[in-house]
């Protein structure tokens, strides 16, 4: 089978062929976080929804470039630093900082290029200027530009490409100046909003006046800069099709750049809602977790990421905490048979490859990425591999075959961060406990301990000696 998508704009599965005629180099954008806060489980849902496609693509061969914007001028933003009387860029930078952290804890790899919106005012200010040229965006009265879906049809673009819409629910030409989700299921929006007081210091010159940008064009702007006026693969959650992914086709077709017949994004692939402990995420149930959250509750970005994994990106889940306890139990199992598999393995040597457990796992992956039954094939395999293991019939070159197959499935599912070098105080550290625990000084010994766990280190004890391990 060939691998198939579920596309948002046909409404049905899809064989994914690439733009890039020898079916190669592929062009992916998933809309990056807003930097106002300290991302939830939720949003990382998505972002591990996008790093599975990512690695899916590689690993059936494809040249991934992976471009995620990051929203550093948003409304929420504004608001804040008004609050806090922080410049933009200082209090943008504790929570950009914060998400790839989090980011790395989940294993997410680094997307090519992620640009801040604040960096690319001159590209979206070029865009907008296309589209006023292009006589489907005006200047209102305040000095707002906004987009015209009535002009866009007009010429020939179709508006609700990805949801079908009632335009009469829409009471097109209403005009608000908050971008916010819920005030946006309107017909015209907002391009470029123009400076008001509660703006602060957060503006920029434009042909229009002082202003700022709409969150919707930013995301118009950067990924045709980074990929092209047309590319592959567009991701983001569900609750982005409208009217945010709906607007960026209409800003993309709407200026014109590609060549005839070809589409903004060939595919679109949404990933469905979180629910967590049985409910819509809110402050007030108890329910909303940052990743920062279920790590102090002693959970790690490993067992938060195979939790993610094994509901199907198009279904909602439900995230609970007891979830996330089967989770390390289910990792404790793929661990224990990888860890007796290691034991066995010695040398270079290794059988003939096996490549029947590829196959199927392929096969389900395949399948709009069918995680439930590629996890099957796992747990299949570990049950078998088991087995194998208790009569003795697994010779060391057939342990280490089978360890490069688990190696070709894990580049997929990411599960095993790369083992990271602790840095070298702290190596010291690990040595002055060695040596106050040989002379009996433990409460030396356990502060260093301490030490070691708050940095994010625990100490792991191997027939070689004891090393660091990150938490
Ligand atoms: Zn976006």
């Amino acid at each position: 089978m060939a691998l198939q998508f579920f596309n948002t704009l046909s409404r049905s599965v899809q064989e994914f062929v690439p733009r890039d005629p020898r079916g190669q180099s592929v062009g992916l954008y998933c809309c990056g976080p807003t930097v106002h806060d300290f991302a939830h489980v939720g949003n990382f849902r998505t972002f591990v929804f996008a790093d599975l496609v990512r690695r899916y693509l590689e690993f059936k061969g494809h040249n991934v470039r992976h471009v995620m914007n990051i929203t550093d001028v948003e409304d929420k933003i504004i608001r804040r630093v008004r609050e806090t009387n922080a410049p933009l860029r200082d209090y943008t930078a504790k929570y950009e900082a914060a998400f790839f952290q989090d980011f790395q804890a989940l294993n997410c790899l680094l997307p090519h290029d992620t640009p801040r919106a604040s960096e690319h005012i001159a590209d979206i200010i070029a865009l907008i200027e296309k589209l006023v040229a292009r006589g489907v965006a005006y200047r209102a009265a305040d000095g707002s530009v906004y987009f015209s879906i009535e002009k866009y049809q007009g010429a020939g673009g179709h508006y609700g490409r990805l949801l079908k819409l009632n335009f009469e629910e829409m009471r097109p030409g209403e005009r608000v100046s908050s971008d916010e989700y819920a005030k946006e299921a309107i017909a015209d929006f907002a391009l470029w909003k123009a400076r008001v007081p509660d703006d602060g210091a957060v503006f920029w010159p434009s042909p229009w006046g002082e202003g700022r940008p709409g969150w919707h064009i930013e995301c118009s702007a950067m990924s045709m800069k980074f990929l092209g006026p047309s590319f592959d693969l567009h991701l983001g959650g569900e609750d982005l099709v409208f009217p945010h992914h709906e607007d960026e086709i209409a800003q993309s077709e709407g200026a014109g750049a590609q060549a005839a017949g070809e589409p903004f994004v060939k595919y679109w692939l949404h990933g469905a809602h979180l629910l967590v402990e049985g409910k819509k995420m809110s402050k007030s149930l108890g329910n909303y977790f940052t990743l920062r959250d279920l790590l102090a509750k002693g959970f790690t970005g490993r067992e938060v990421r195979y939790l993610l994994l094994t509901a199907h990106y198009r279904e909602s889940f439900n995230f609970t905490l007891e979830g996330l306890q089967g989770a390390r139990a289910a990792l404790a199992r793929i661990d224990e048979c990888l860890g007796k598999l290691a034991e066995i393995g010695s040398g270079s040597e290794k059988a003939p490859s096996e490549p029947e457990v590829l196959h199927r796992f392929t096969d389900a992956m395949d399948d709009d990425l069918n995680v439930a039954a590629a996890w099957g094939v796992i747990f299949d395999w570990v049950r078998d591999t088991n087995k194998q293991l208790a009569e003795n019939r697994i010779s060391p070159a057939r342990a280490n075959t089978l360890l490069v197959v688990w190696g070709q499935i894990n580049q997929v599912l990411g599960l095993h961060a790369k083992q990271e070098s602790a840095p070298e105080d702290l190596v010291r550290l690990l040595l002055e406990r060695e040596i106050t625990r040989k002379a009996k000084d433990f409460k030396r010994s356990d502060a260093i301990r301490d030490e070691l766990k708050a940095r994010g280190w625990a100490i792991e004890d191997t027939p070689k000696g004891p090393r660091l391990k990150r938490l």
